[in-house]
């Protein structure tokens, strides 16, 4: 074997510049090269070599300082999966402990970087030469068997150079669609029909073979098939020589191997794509993502940003609509999605109605807000899916990445998510930079979260009861149980600053059903004391989650079973969003509640959107005034018309009316002159502990 014996180098190289560097030293040395491939992450050319691809040789090239710790990890993984691969190591620093270490591992040679010469490459690569020639005699005597035995299914070729003419059997001819008849002899009926893109390495196998530089010759390509189609196959061949060596036939076989190809391509498409809108998936994102930030850390002039994209109200088309309607929708926002970007930025869909985008190189800040607002503006035009014209609005954080900021691309994500957080939490269709501090209210809300989790199973939670007054003769008509957290840390929680993340983590469906337990269980203890009134109630808040629960009536029906109150007792404060968005399945709800005697009423009314023409189907017993309305009707810019309004509007329906948030006497006299039938608030009591309440009973307080 002389020193022109090709070699196929595999290079793991973290840098494209030094790829072509080493590209071209390798070029010049008087080794041909059969395959030189650059890969940027070891991961990759680790699943290089578990392929089918031959590798003489490899080169790892870990010279940035970065990529230096890992390299020893990197060097032992190409091992195992290669035990006999020769490997040269190249670094940039001259490190006598790696060195050393590298050796042990495995390496044949340890190259500093800037003395990399013909001469040490050379050197290097001889060791892998020799233990090739080996090899390859056995393989050459082994390869003309199977070309003998292989020609029944494969396609036959005996191309004859001094000829320039090319036997093809009736089955490569067939292969392609073709009769015997309809295929000539040159051979450009064979290479004429080869896939413009492969020609070249095609041509270059032939030669190389024909010149006695490859053991045989070996291509995969695309051939043109009479259908106007492509197909893949496998092309094998061996050069007859004459004495001196020079070759003046050629024969081979050809075999379809299609399904292979697509088979393989597909494998590979569907692991990184998501099947419903065929864009990259979480896996290609986060790939694509941990190269910005390689790529950012080594040019300090690159920024990248990321956007994390979420659909406003998704889940309504999905319920309202129906799935199919709702997968159609997320493939046609996925394509406007793609619309808006640039060719080397990347769309993926996360999952859900989630999608996030990798701008690859933005100037600033303002650049990637630009480009969000050019996706709301994309996504203004309504949609038309199945016949119905859908609205959607995109909540979206965004997260820059320059030089060191990020070392991990789940970091990234996680900004670009808690910001999106931040956008949704403003109101729907906005945008959120993240900052520093969205990150700390993210923990917080954490440790929010982990704590209530806590709190229900270490029962932190207690009732306070506020009265609510009959406005005509000042008697409490009833207690209205409000949520208290006793945290351990913090003190009295309201309900306010927890409330919200029981809704989201669903925690509020235990803590709703332990509210109504207790409430009935204080309010059974009330009324069996000689000075209660018959009538009293507890009114009790119940969040939406709780009131979609499918278990809701006979649930609630155990509760009044087991603590034994008087029918009429309880009354439930809905607002008027959980209703409305519930239509029919709410009425049958209200219905059959009404039936156990349980009174409804509509809570913060006047906030929400009720339409009138439904609030009367609705089997509701009394509305109970936002208290906005009632702090609004104070001396000068009296707001009294609203109050009187809606009380009109509860006589119609023939409706209670209860006003909430009544802080002032004056307040109380325009609030009777009204004729509002029921009051609470500060002015007369605030919220108490249960013994408390009790007293107020027991005292038979009115006002
Ligand atoms: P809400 O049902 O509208 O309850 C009335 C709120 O107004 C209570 O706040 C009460 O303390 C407060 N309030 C009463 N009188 C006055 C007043 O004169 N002035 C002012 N400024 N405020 C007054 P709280 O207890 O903080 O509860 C806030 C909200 O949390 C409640 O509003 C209710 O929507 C919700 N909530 C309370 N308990 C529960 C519960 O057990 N389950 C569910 N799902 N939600 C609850
Ligand atoms: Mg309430
Ligand atoms: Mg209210």
């Amino acid at each position: 074997m002389t020193t022109g014996e090709p070699i196929a180098v595999l290079i793991v190289e973290d840098n494209p510049g030094d790829a072509r560097l080493i590209r071209k030293l390798l070029d010049r040395t008087a080794l041909k090269l059969l395959r030189l491939t650059a890969f940027d992450r070891v991961s990759a050319a680790v699943e290089y070599l578990c392929g089918q691809e031959k590798v003489d040789i490899a080169l790892l090239d870990v010279s940035l300082p970065d990529t230096r710790a890992g390299s020893l990890d990197s060097l032992t993984r190409i091992k195992r999966q290669a035990p006999d691969l020769p490997v040269i190591l190249l670094t940039g620093i001259d490190d006598e402990e790696l060195a050393v270490q590298a050796v042990r591992e495995g390496a044949q040679d340890y190259l500093i970087k800037q003395e990399i010469d013909e001469g040490l490459l050379g050197r290097a690569i001889r060791y892998a030469i020799e233990r090739k020639r080996a090899e390859m005699a056995l393989q050459e005597s082994q390869q003309r068997y199977a070309l003998a035995v292989s020609g029944a299914k494969d396609g036959i070729w005996d191309w004859s150079l001094e000829e320039d003419r090319i036997y093809l059997s009736p089955r490569w001819k067939a292969m392609l669609g073709f009769e015997e008849g309809e295929i000539g002899e040159s051979p450009s009926e064979w290479l004429g029909r080869i896939h413009p893109d492969d020609l070249p390495e095609v041509r270059h196998a032939i030669s190389a073979h024909l010149l006695g530089q490859t053991p045989d010759f070996e291509s995969e390509h695309r051939i043109l098939h009479r259908d106007g189609g492509y197909r893949w196959v496998l092309t094998r061949g061996l050069a007859v020589r004459k004495g001196c060596g020079e070759a003046y036939r050629m024969a081979g076989s050809q075999s379809d191997i299609t399904d292979r190809k697509s088979a393989e391509e597909r494998l590979l498409h569907d692991a990184f794509h998501d099947p419903l809108t065929g864009l990259p998936n979480r896996a290609l994102f986060m790939d694509r993502l941990g190269m910005a930030i390689v790529h950012a850390k080594r040019r300090l002039s690159y920024t990248f940003a990321v956007l994390f994209i979420d659909l406003d109200r998704f889940k309504n088309v999905n319920d309202s609509l129906g799935h199919s309607v709702g997968d159609e929708l997320l493939v046609a926002v996925a394509r406007r999605l793609e619309s808006c970007l640039r060719p080397g930025d990347t769309v993926a869909r996360l999952g859900g109605d989630e999608f996030t985008i990798l701008l690859d190189e933005v100037a600033d800040v303002d650049h990637a807000i630009q480009i969000a607002q050019r996706l709301h503006h994309e996504m203004a035009r309504p949609f038309q899916v199945q016949g119905h014209k859908v609205f959607v609005t995109l909540s979206l954080g965004i997260t820059l990445g320059a030089g060191g900021d990020y070392e991990r691309p789940e970091d990234v994500l996680r900004d670009a998510d808690t910001a999106m957080y931040g956008a949704k939490g403003s109101g729907k269709a906005r945008d959120a930079i993240f900052d520093r501090n969205m990150h700390d209210r993210a923990v917080a809300l954490l440790r929010l979260e982990t704590d209530l989790r806590l709190a229900v199973e270490r029962s932190e939670f207690e009732i306070h009861y506020q009265p609510i007054i009959s406005l005509t003769d000042g008697r409490i008509d009833a207690f209205e149980a409000l949520l208290r957290w006793r945290h351990p840390g913090r003190g009295l929680l309201c309900p306010d600053s927890f409330v919200s993340v029981a809704e989201d983590t669903g925690l509020i469906v235990p803590i709703g059903w332990w509210v109504l337990h207790e409430a009935c269980r204080q309010l059974a203890e009330w009324q069996s004391l000689p000075w209660a009134s018959d009538a009293l109630a507890v009114t009790v808040n119940l969040s939406g989650k709780q009131f979609i629960q499918a278990d809701l009536v006979e649930r609630i029906a155990q509760i009044l079973r087991e603590t034994g109150i008087r029918p009429g007792g309880l009354r439930l404060e809905i607002t008027e969003g959980t209703i409305m968005g519930q239509a029919e399945d709410a009425i049958a709800k209200l219905l059959a509640l009404r039936g156990f005697g349980v009174k409804l009423y509509i809570d913060d009314f006047g906030t929400g959107y009720s339409s009138l023409s439904y609030l009367h189907r609705l089997p509701v017993d009394a509305l109970k005034i936002d208290r906005s309305f009632i702090s609004e009707m104070n001396g000068g810019d009296d707001r009294s018309e609203i109050v009187g309004t809606i009380v009109t509007l509860a006589r119609i329906l023939r409706m209670d009316v209860a006003a909430e948030g009544i802080e002032t006497a004056e307040q109380v006299s325009r609030l009777r002159a009204l004729s509002c039938h029921y009051g609470q608030g500060y002015f007369f009591s605030e919220p108490l502990a249960g013994q408390a309440a009790g007293g107020l009973i027991q005292a038979g307080t009115s006002w």
